[in-house]
């Protein structure tokens, strides 16, 4: 995931990659500020649909200007997400799911943006989708699901049903490099269930190839579909007796400060080797 735009933005994340995201296991949820205290996850299950009918906002990431990352043999992260967000959209209608792109082909659509139009379709969930990039670390391959302060739940099952498959392939099988916590902006400012999926290096010799293929796209699609699909299962079956009303989220992204907890060295249990990613 490599936003070229804008600079600060760049800047930011960077920072934010190597203070937060790598070293937060997904079991110690960020406790956010006052102004951004996450509802409890089971009671936002699947609100803000304006009708019966569950929409699902699938994100690919980048776009147009922004080619996202680039990998091994001028592999583009857009060439590699496109396909396969196309894909998921396909499968999760077919089972009777609406889905919303939040762009259809090569176009720049910006962040802010993307969450806007989830949020005025009146989306149940949101899935954003990227692949990774580091540079000089051709060893570094794999899976990681991010969410923020909602959809702790959904990375899981997303994030599972993708290792089920993929990460058990007898030939280098996709590595599970966990399910994350991180403030990206379309995590940080939807105010329903939200993920960003990485799903894997384009940075890596092994994994670039790969994610080039058409086949493995396709299947790595529709892992990320049956796990969309298993969690909207659950979540109706929860969730469809008690109507709950939509949260509101008036958050400026200034109102957000990190919270003591995150910056307790004794907090900070890496799962993996910490290491920079170019985001
Ligand atoms: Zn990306």
């Amino acid at each position: 995931m490599v936003h070229s735009l804008p600079k600060s933005w760049v800047l930011f994340c960077s920072l934010a990659a190597i203070l937060f995201p790598l070293a937060t296991p997904a079991t110690a949820l960020l406790q956010p500020s006052n102004a951004e205290k996450a509802t409890p996850e089971a009671s936002i299950k699947l609100v803000g649909q304006k009708s019966d009918k569950i929409l699902v906002t699938i994100d690919p990431g980048h776009g147009g200007k922004d080619p996202g990352a680039i990998g091994l043999d001028g592999l583009r992260e857009v060439d590699v997400i496109l396909p396969i967000s196309l894909r998921v959209s396909k499968i999760l209608q077919e089972k009777g799911v609406a889905t919303q792109l939040t762009r259809d082909s090569d176009y720049f659509v910006g962040l802010d943006e993307r969450v806007v139009m989830s949020r005025k379709a009146g989306a149940s969930i949101f899935v954003s989708i990227h692949a990774n990039s580091i540079d000089n670390r051709p060893d570094v391959n794999g899976l990681e699901t991010y969410h923020y302060h909602r959809g702790l739940e959904l990375a899981n099952i997303v994030h599972s049903n993708i290792i089920g498959v993929l990460g058990e392939d007898r030939d280098e099988p996709l590595l599970d490099r966990g399910v994350r916590s991180a403030r990206f902006l379309v995590l940080r400012k939807s105010d329903i269930p939200a993920i960003l999926v990485e799903v894997g290096y384009l940075t890596s010799p092994t994994e670039s190839i790969k994610l080039n293929s058409e086949k493995y796209q396709e299947r790595m699609a529709d892992a990320i579909a049956q796990g969309i699909l298993e969690y909207l299962d659950k979540s109706t079956n929860v969730s469809n007796s008690i109507p709950v009303p939509p949260v509101k989220l008036p958050i400026k992204p200034s109102a957000w400060k990190p919270p003591a907890s995150v910056n307790s060295p004794s907090t900070i249990i890496p799962r993996f080797p910490l290491i920079e990613v170019q985001k």
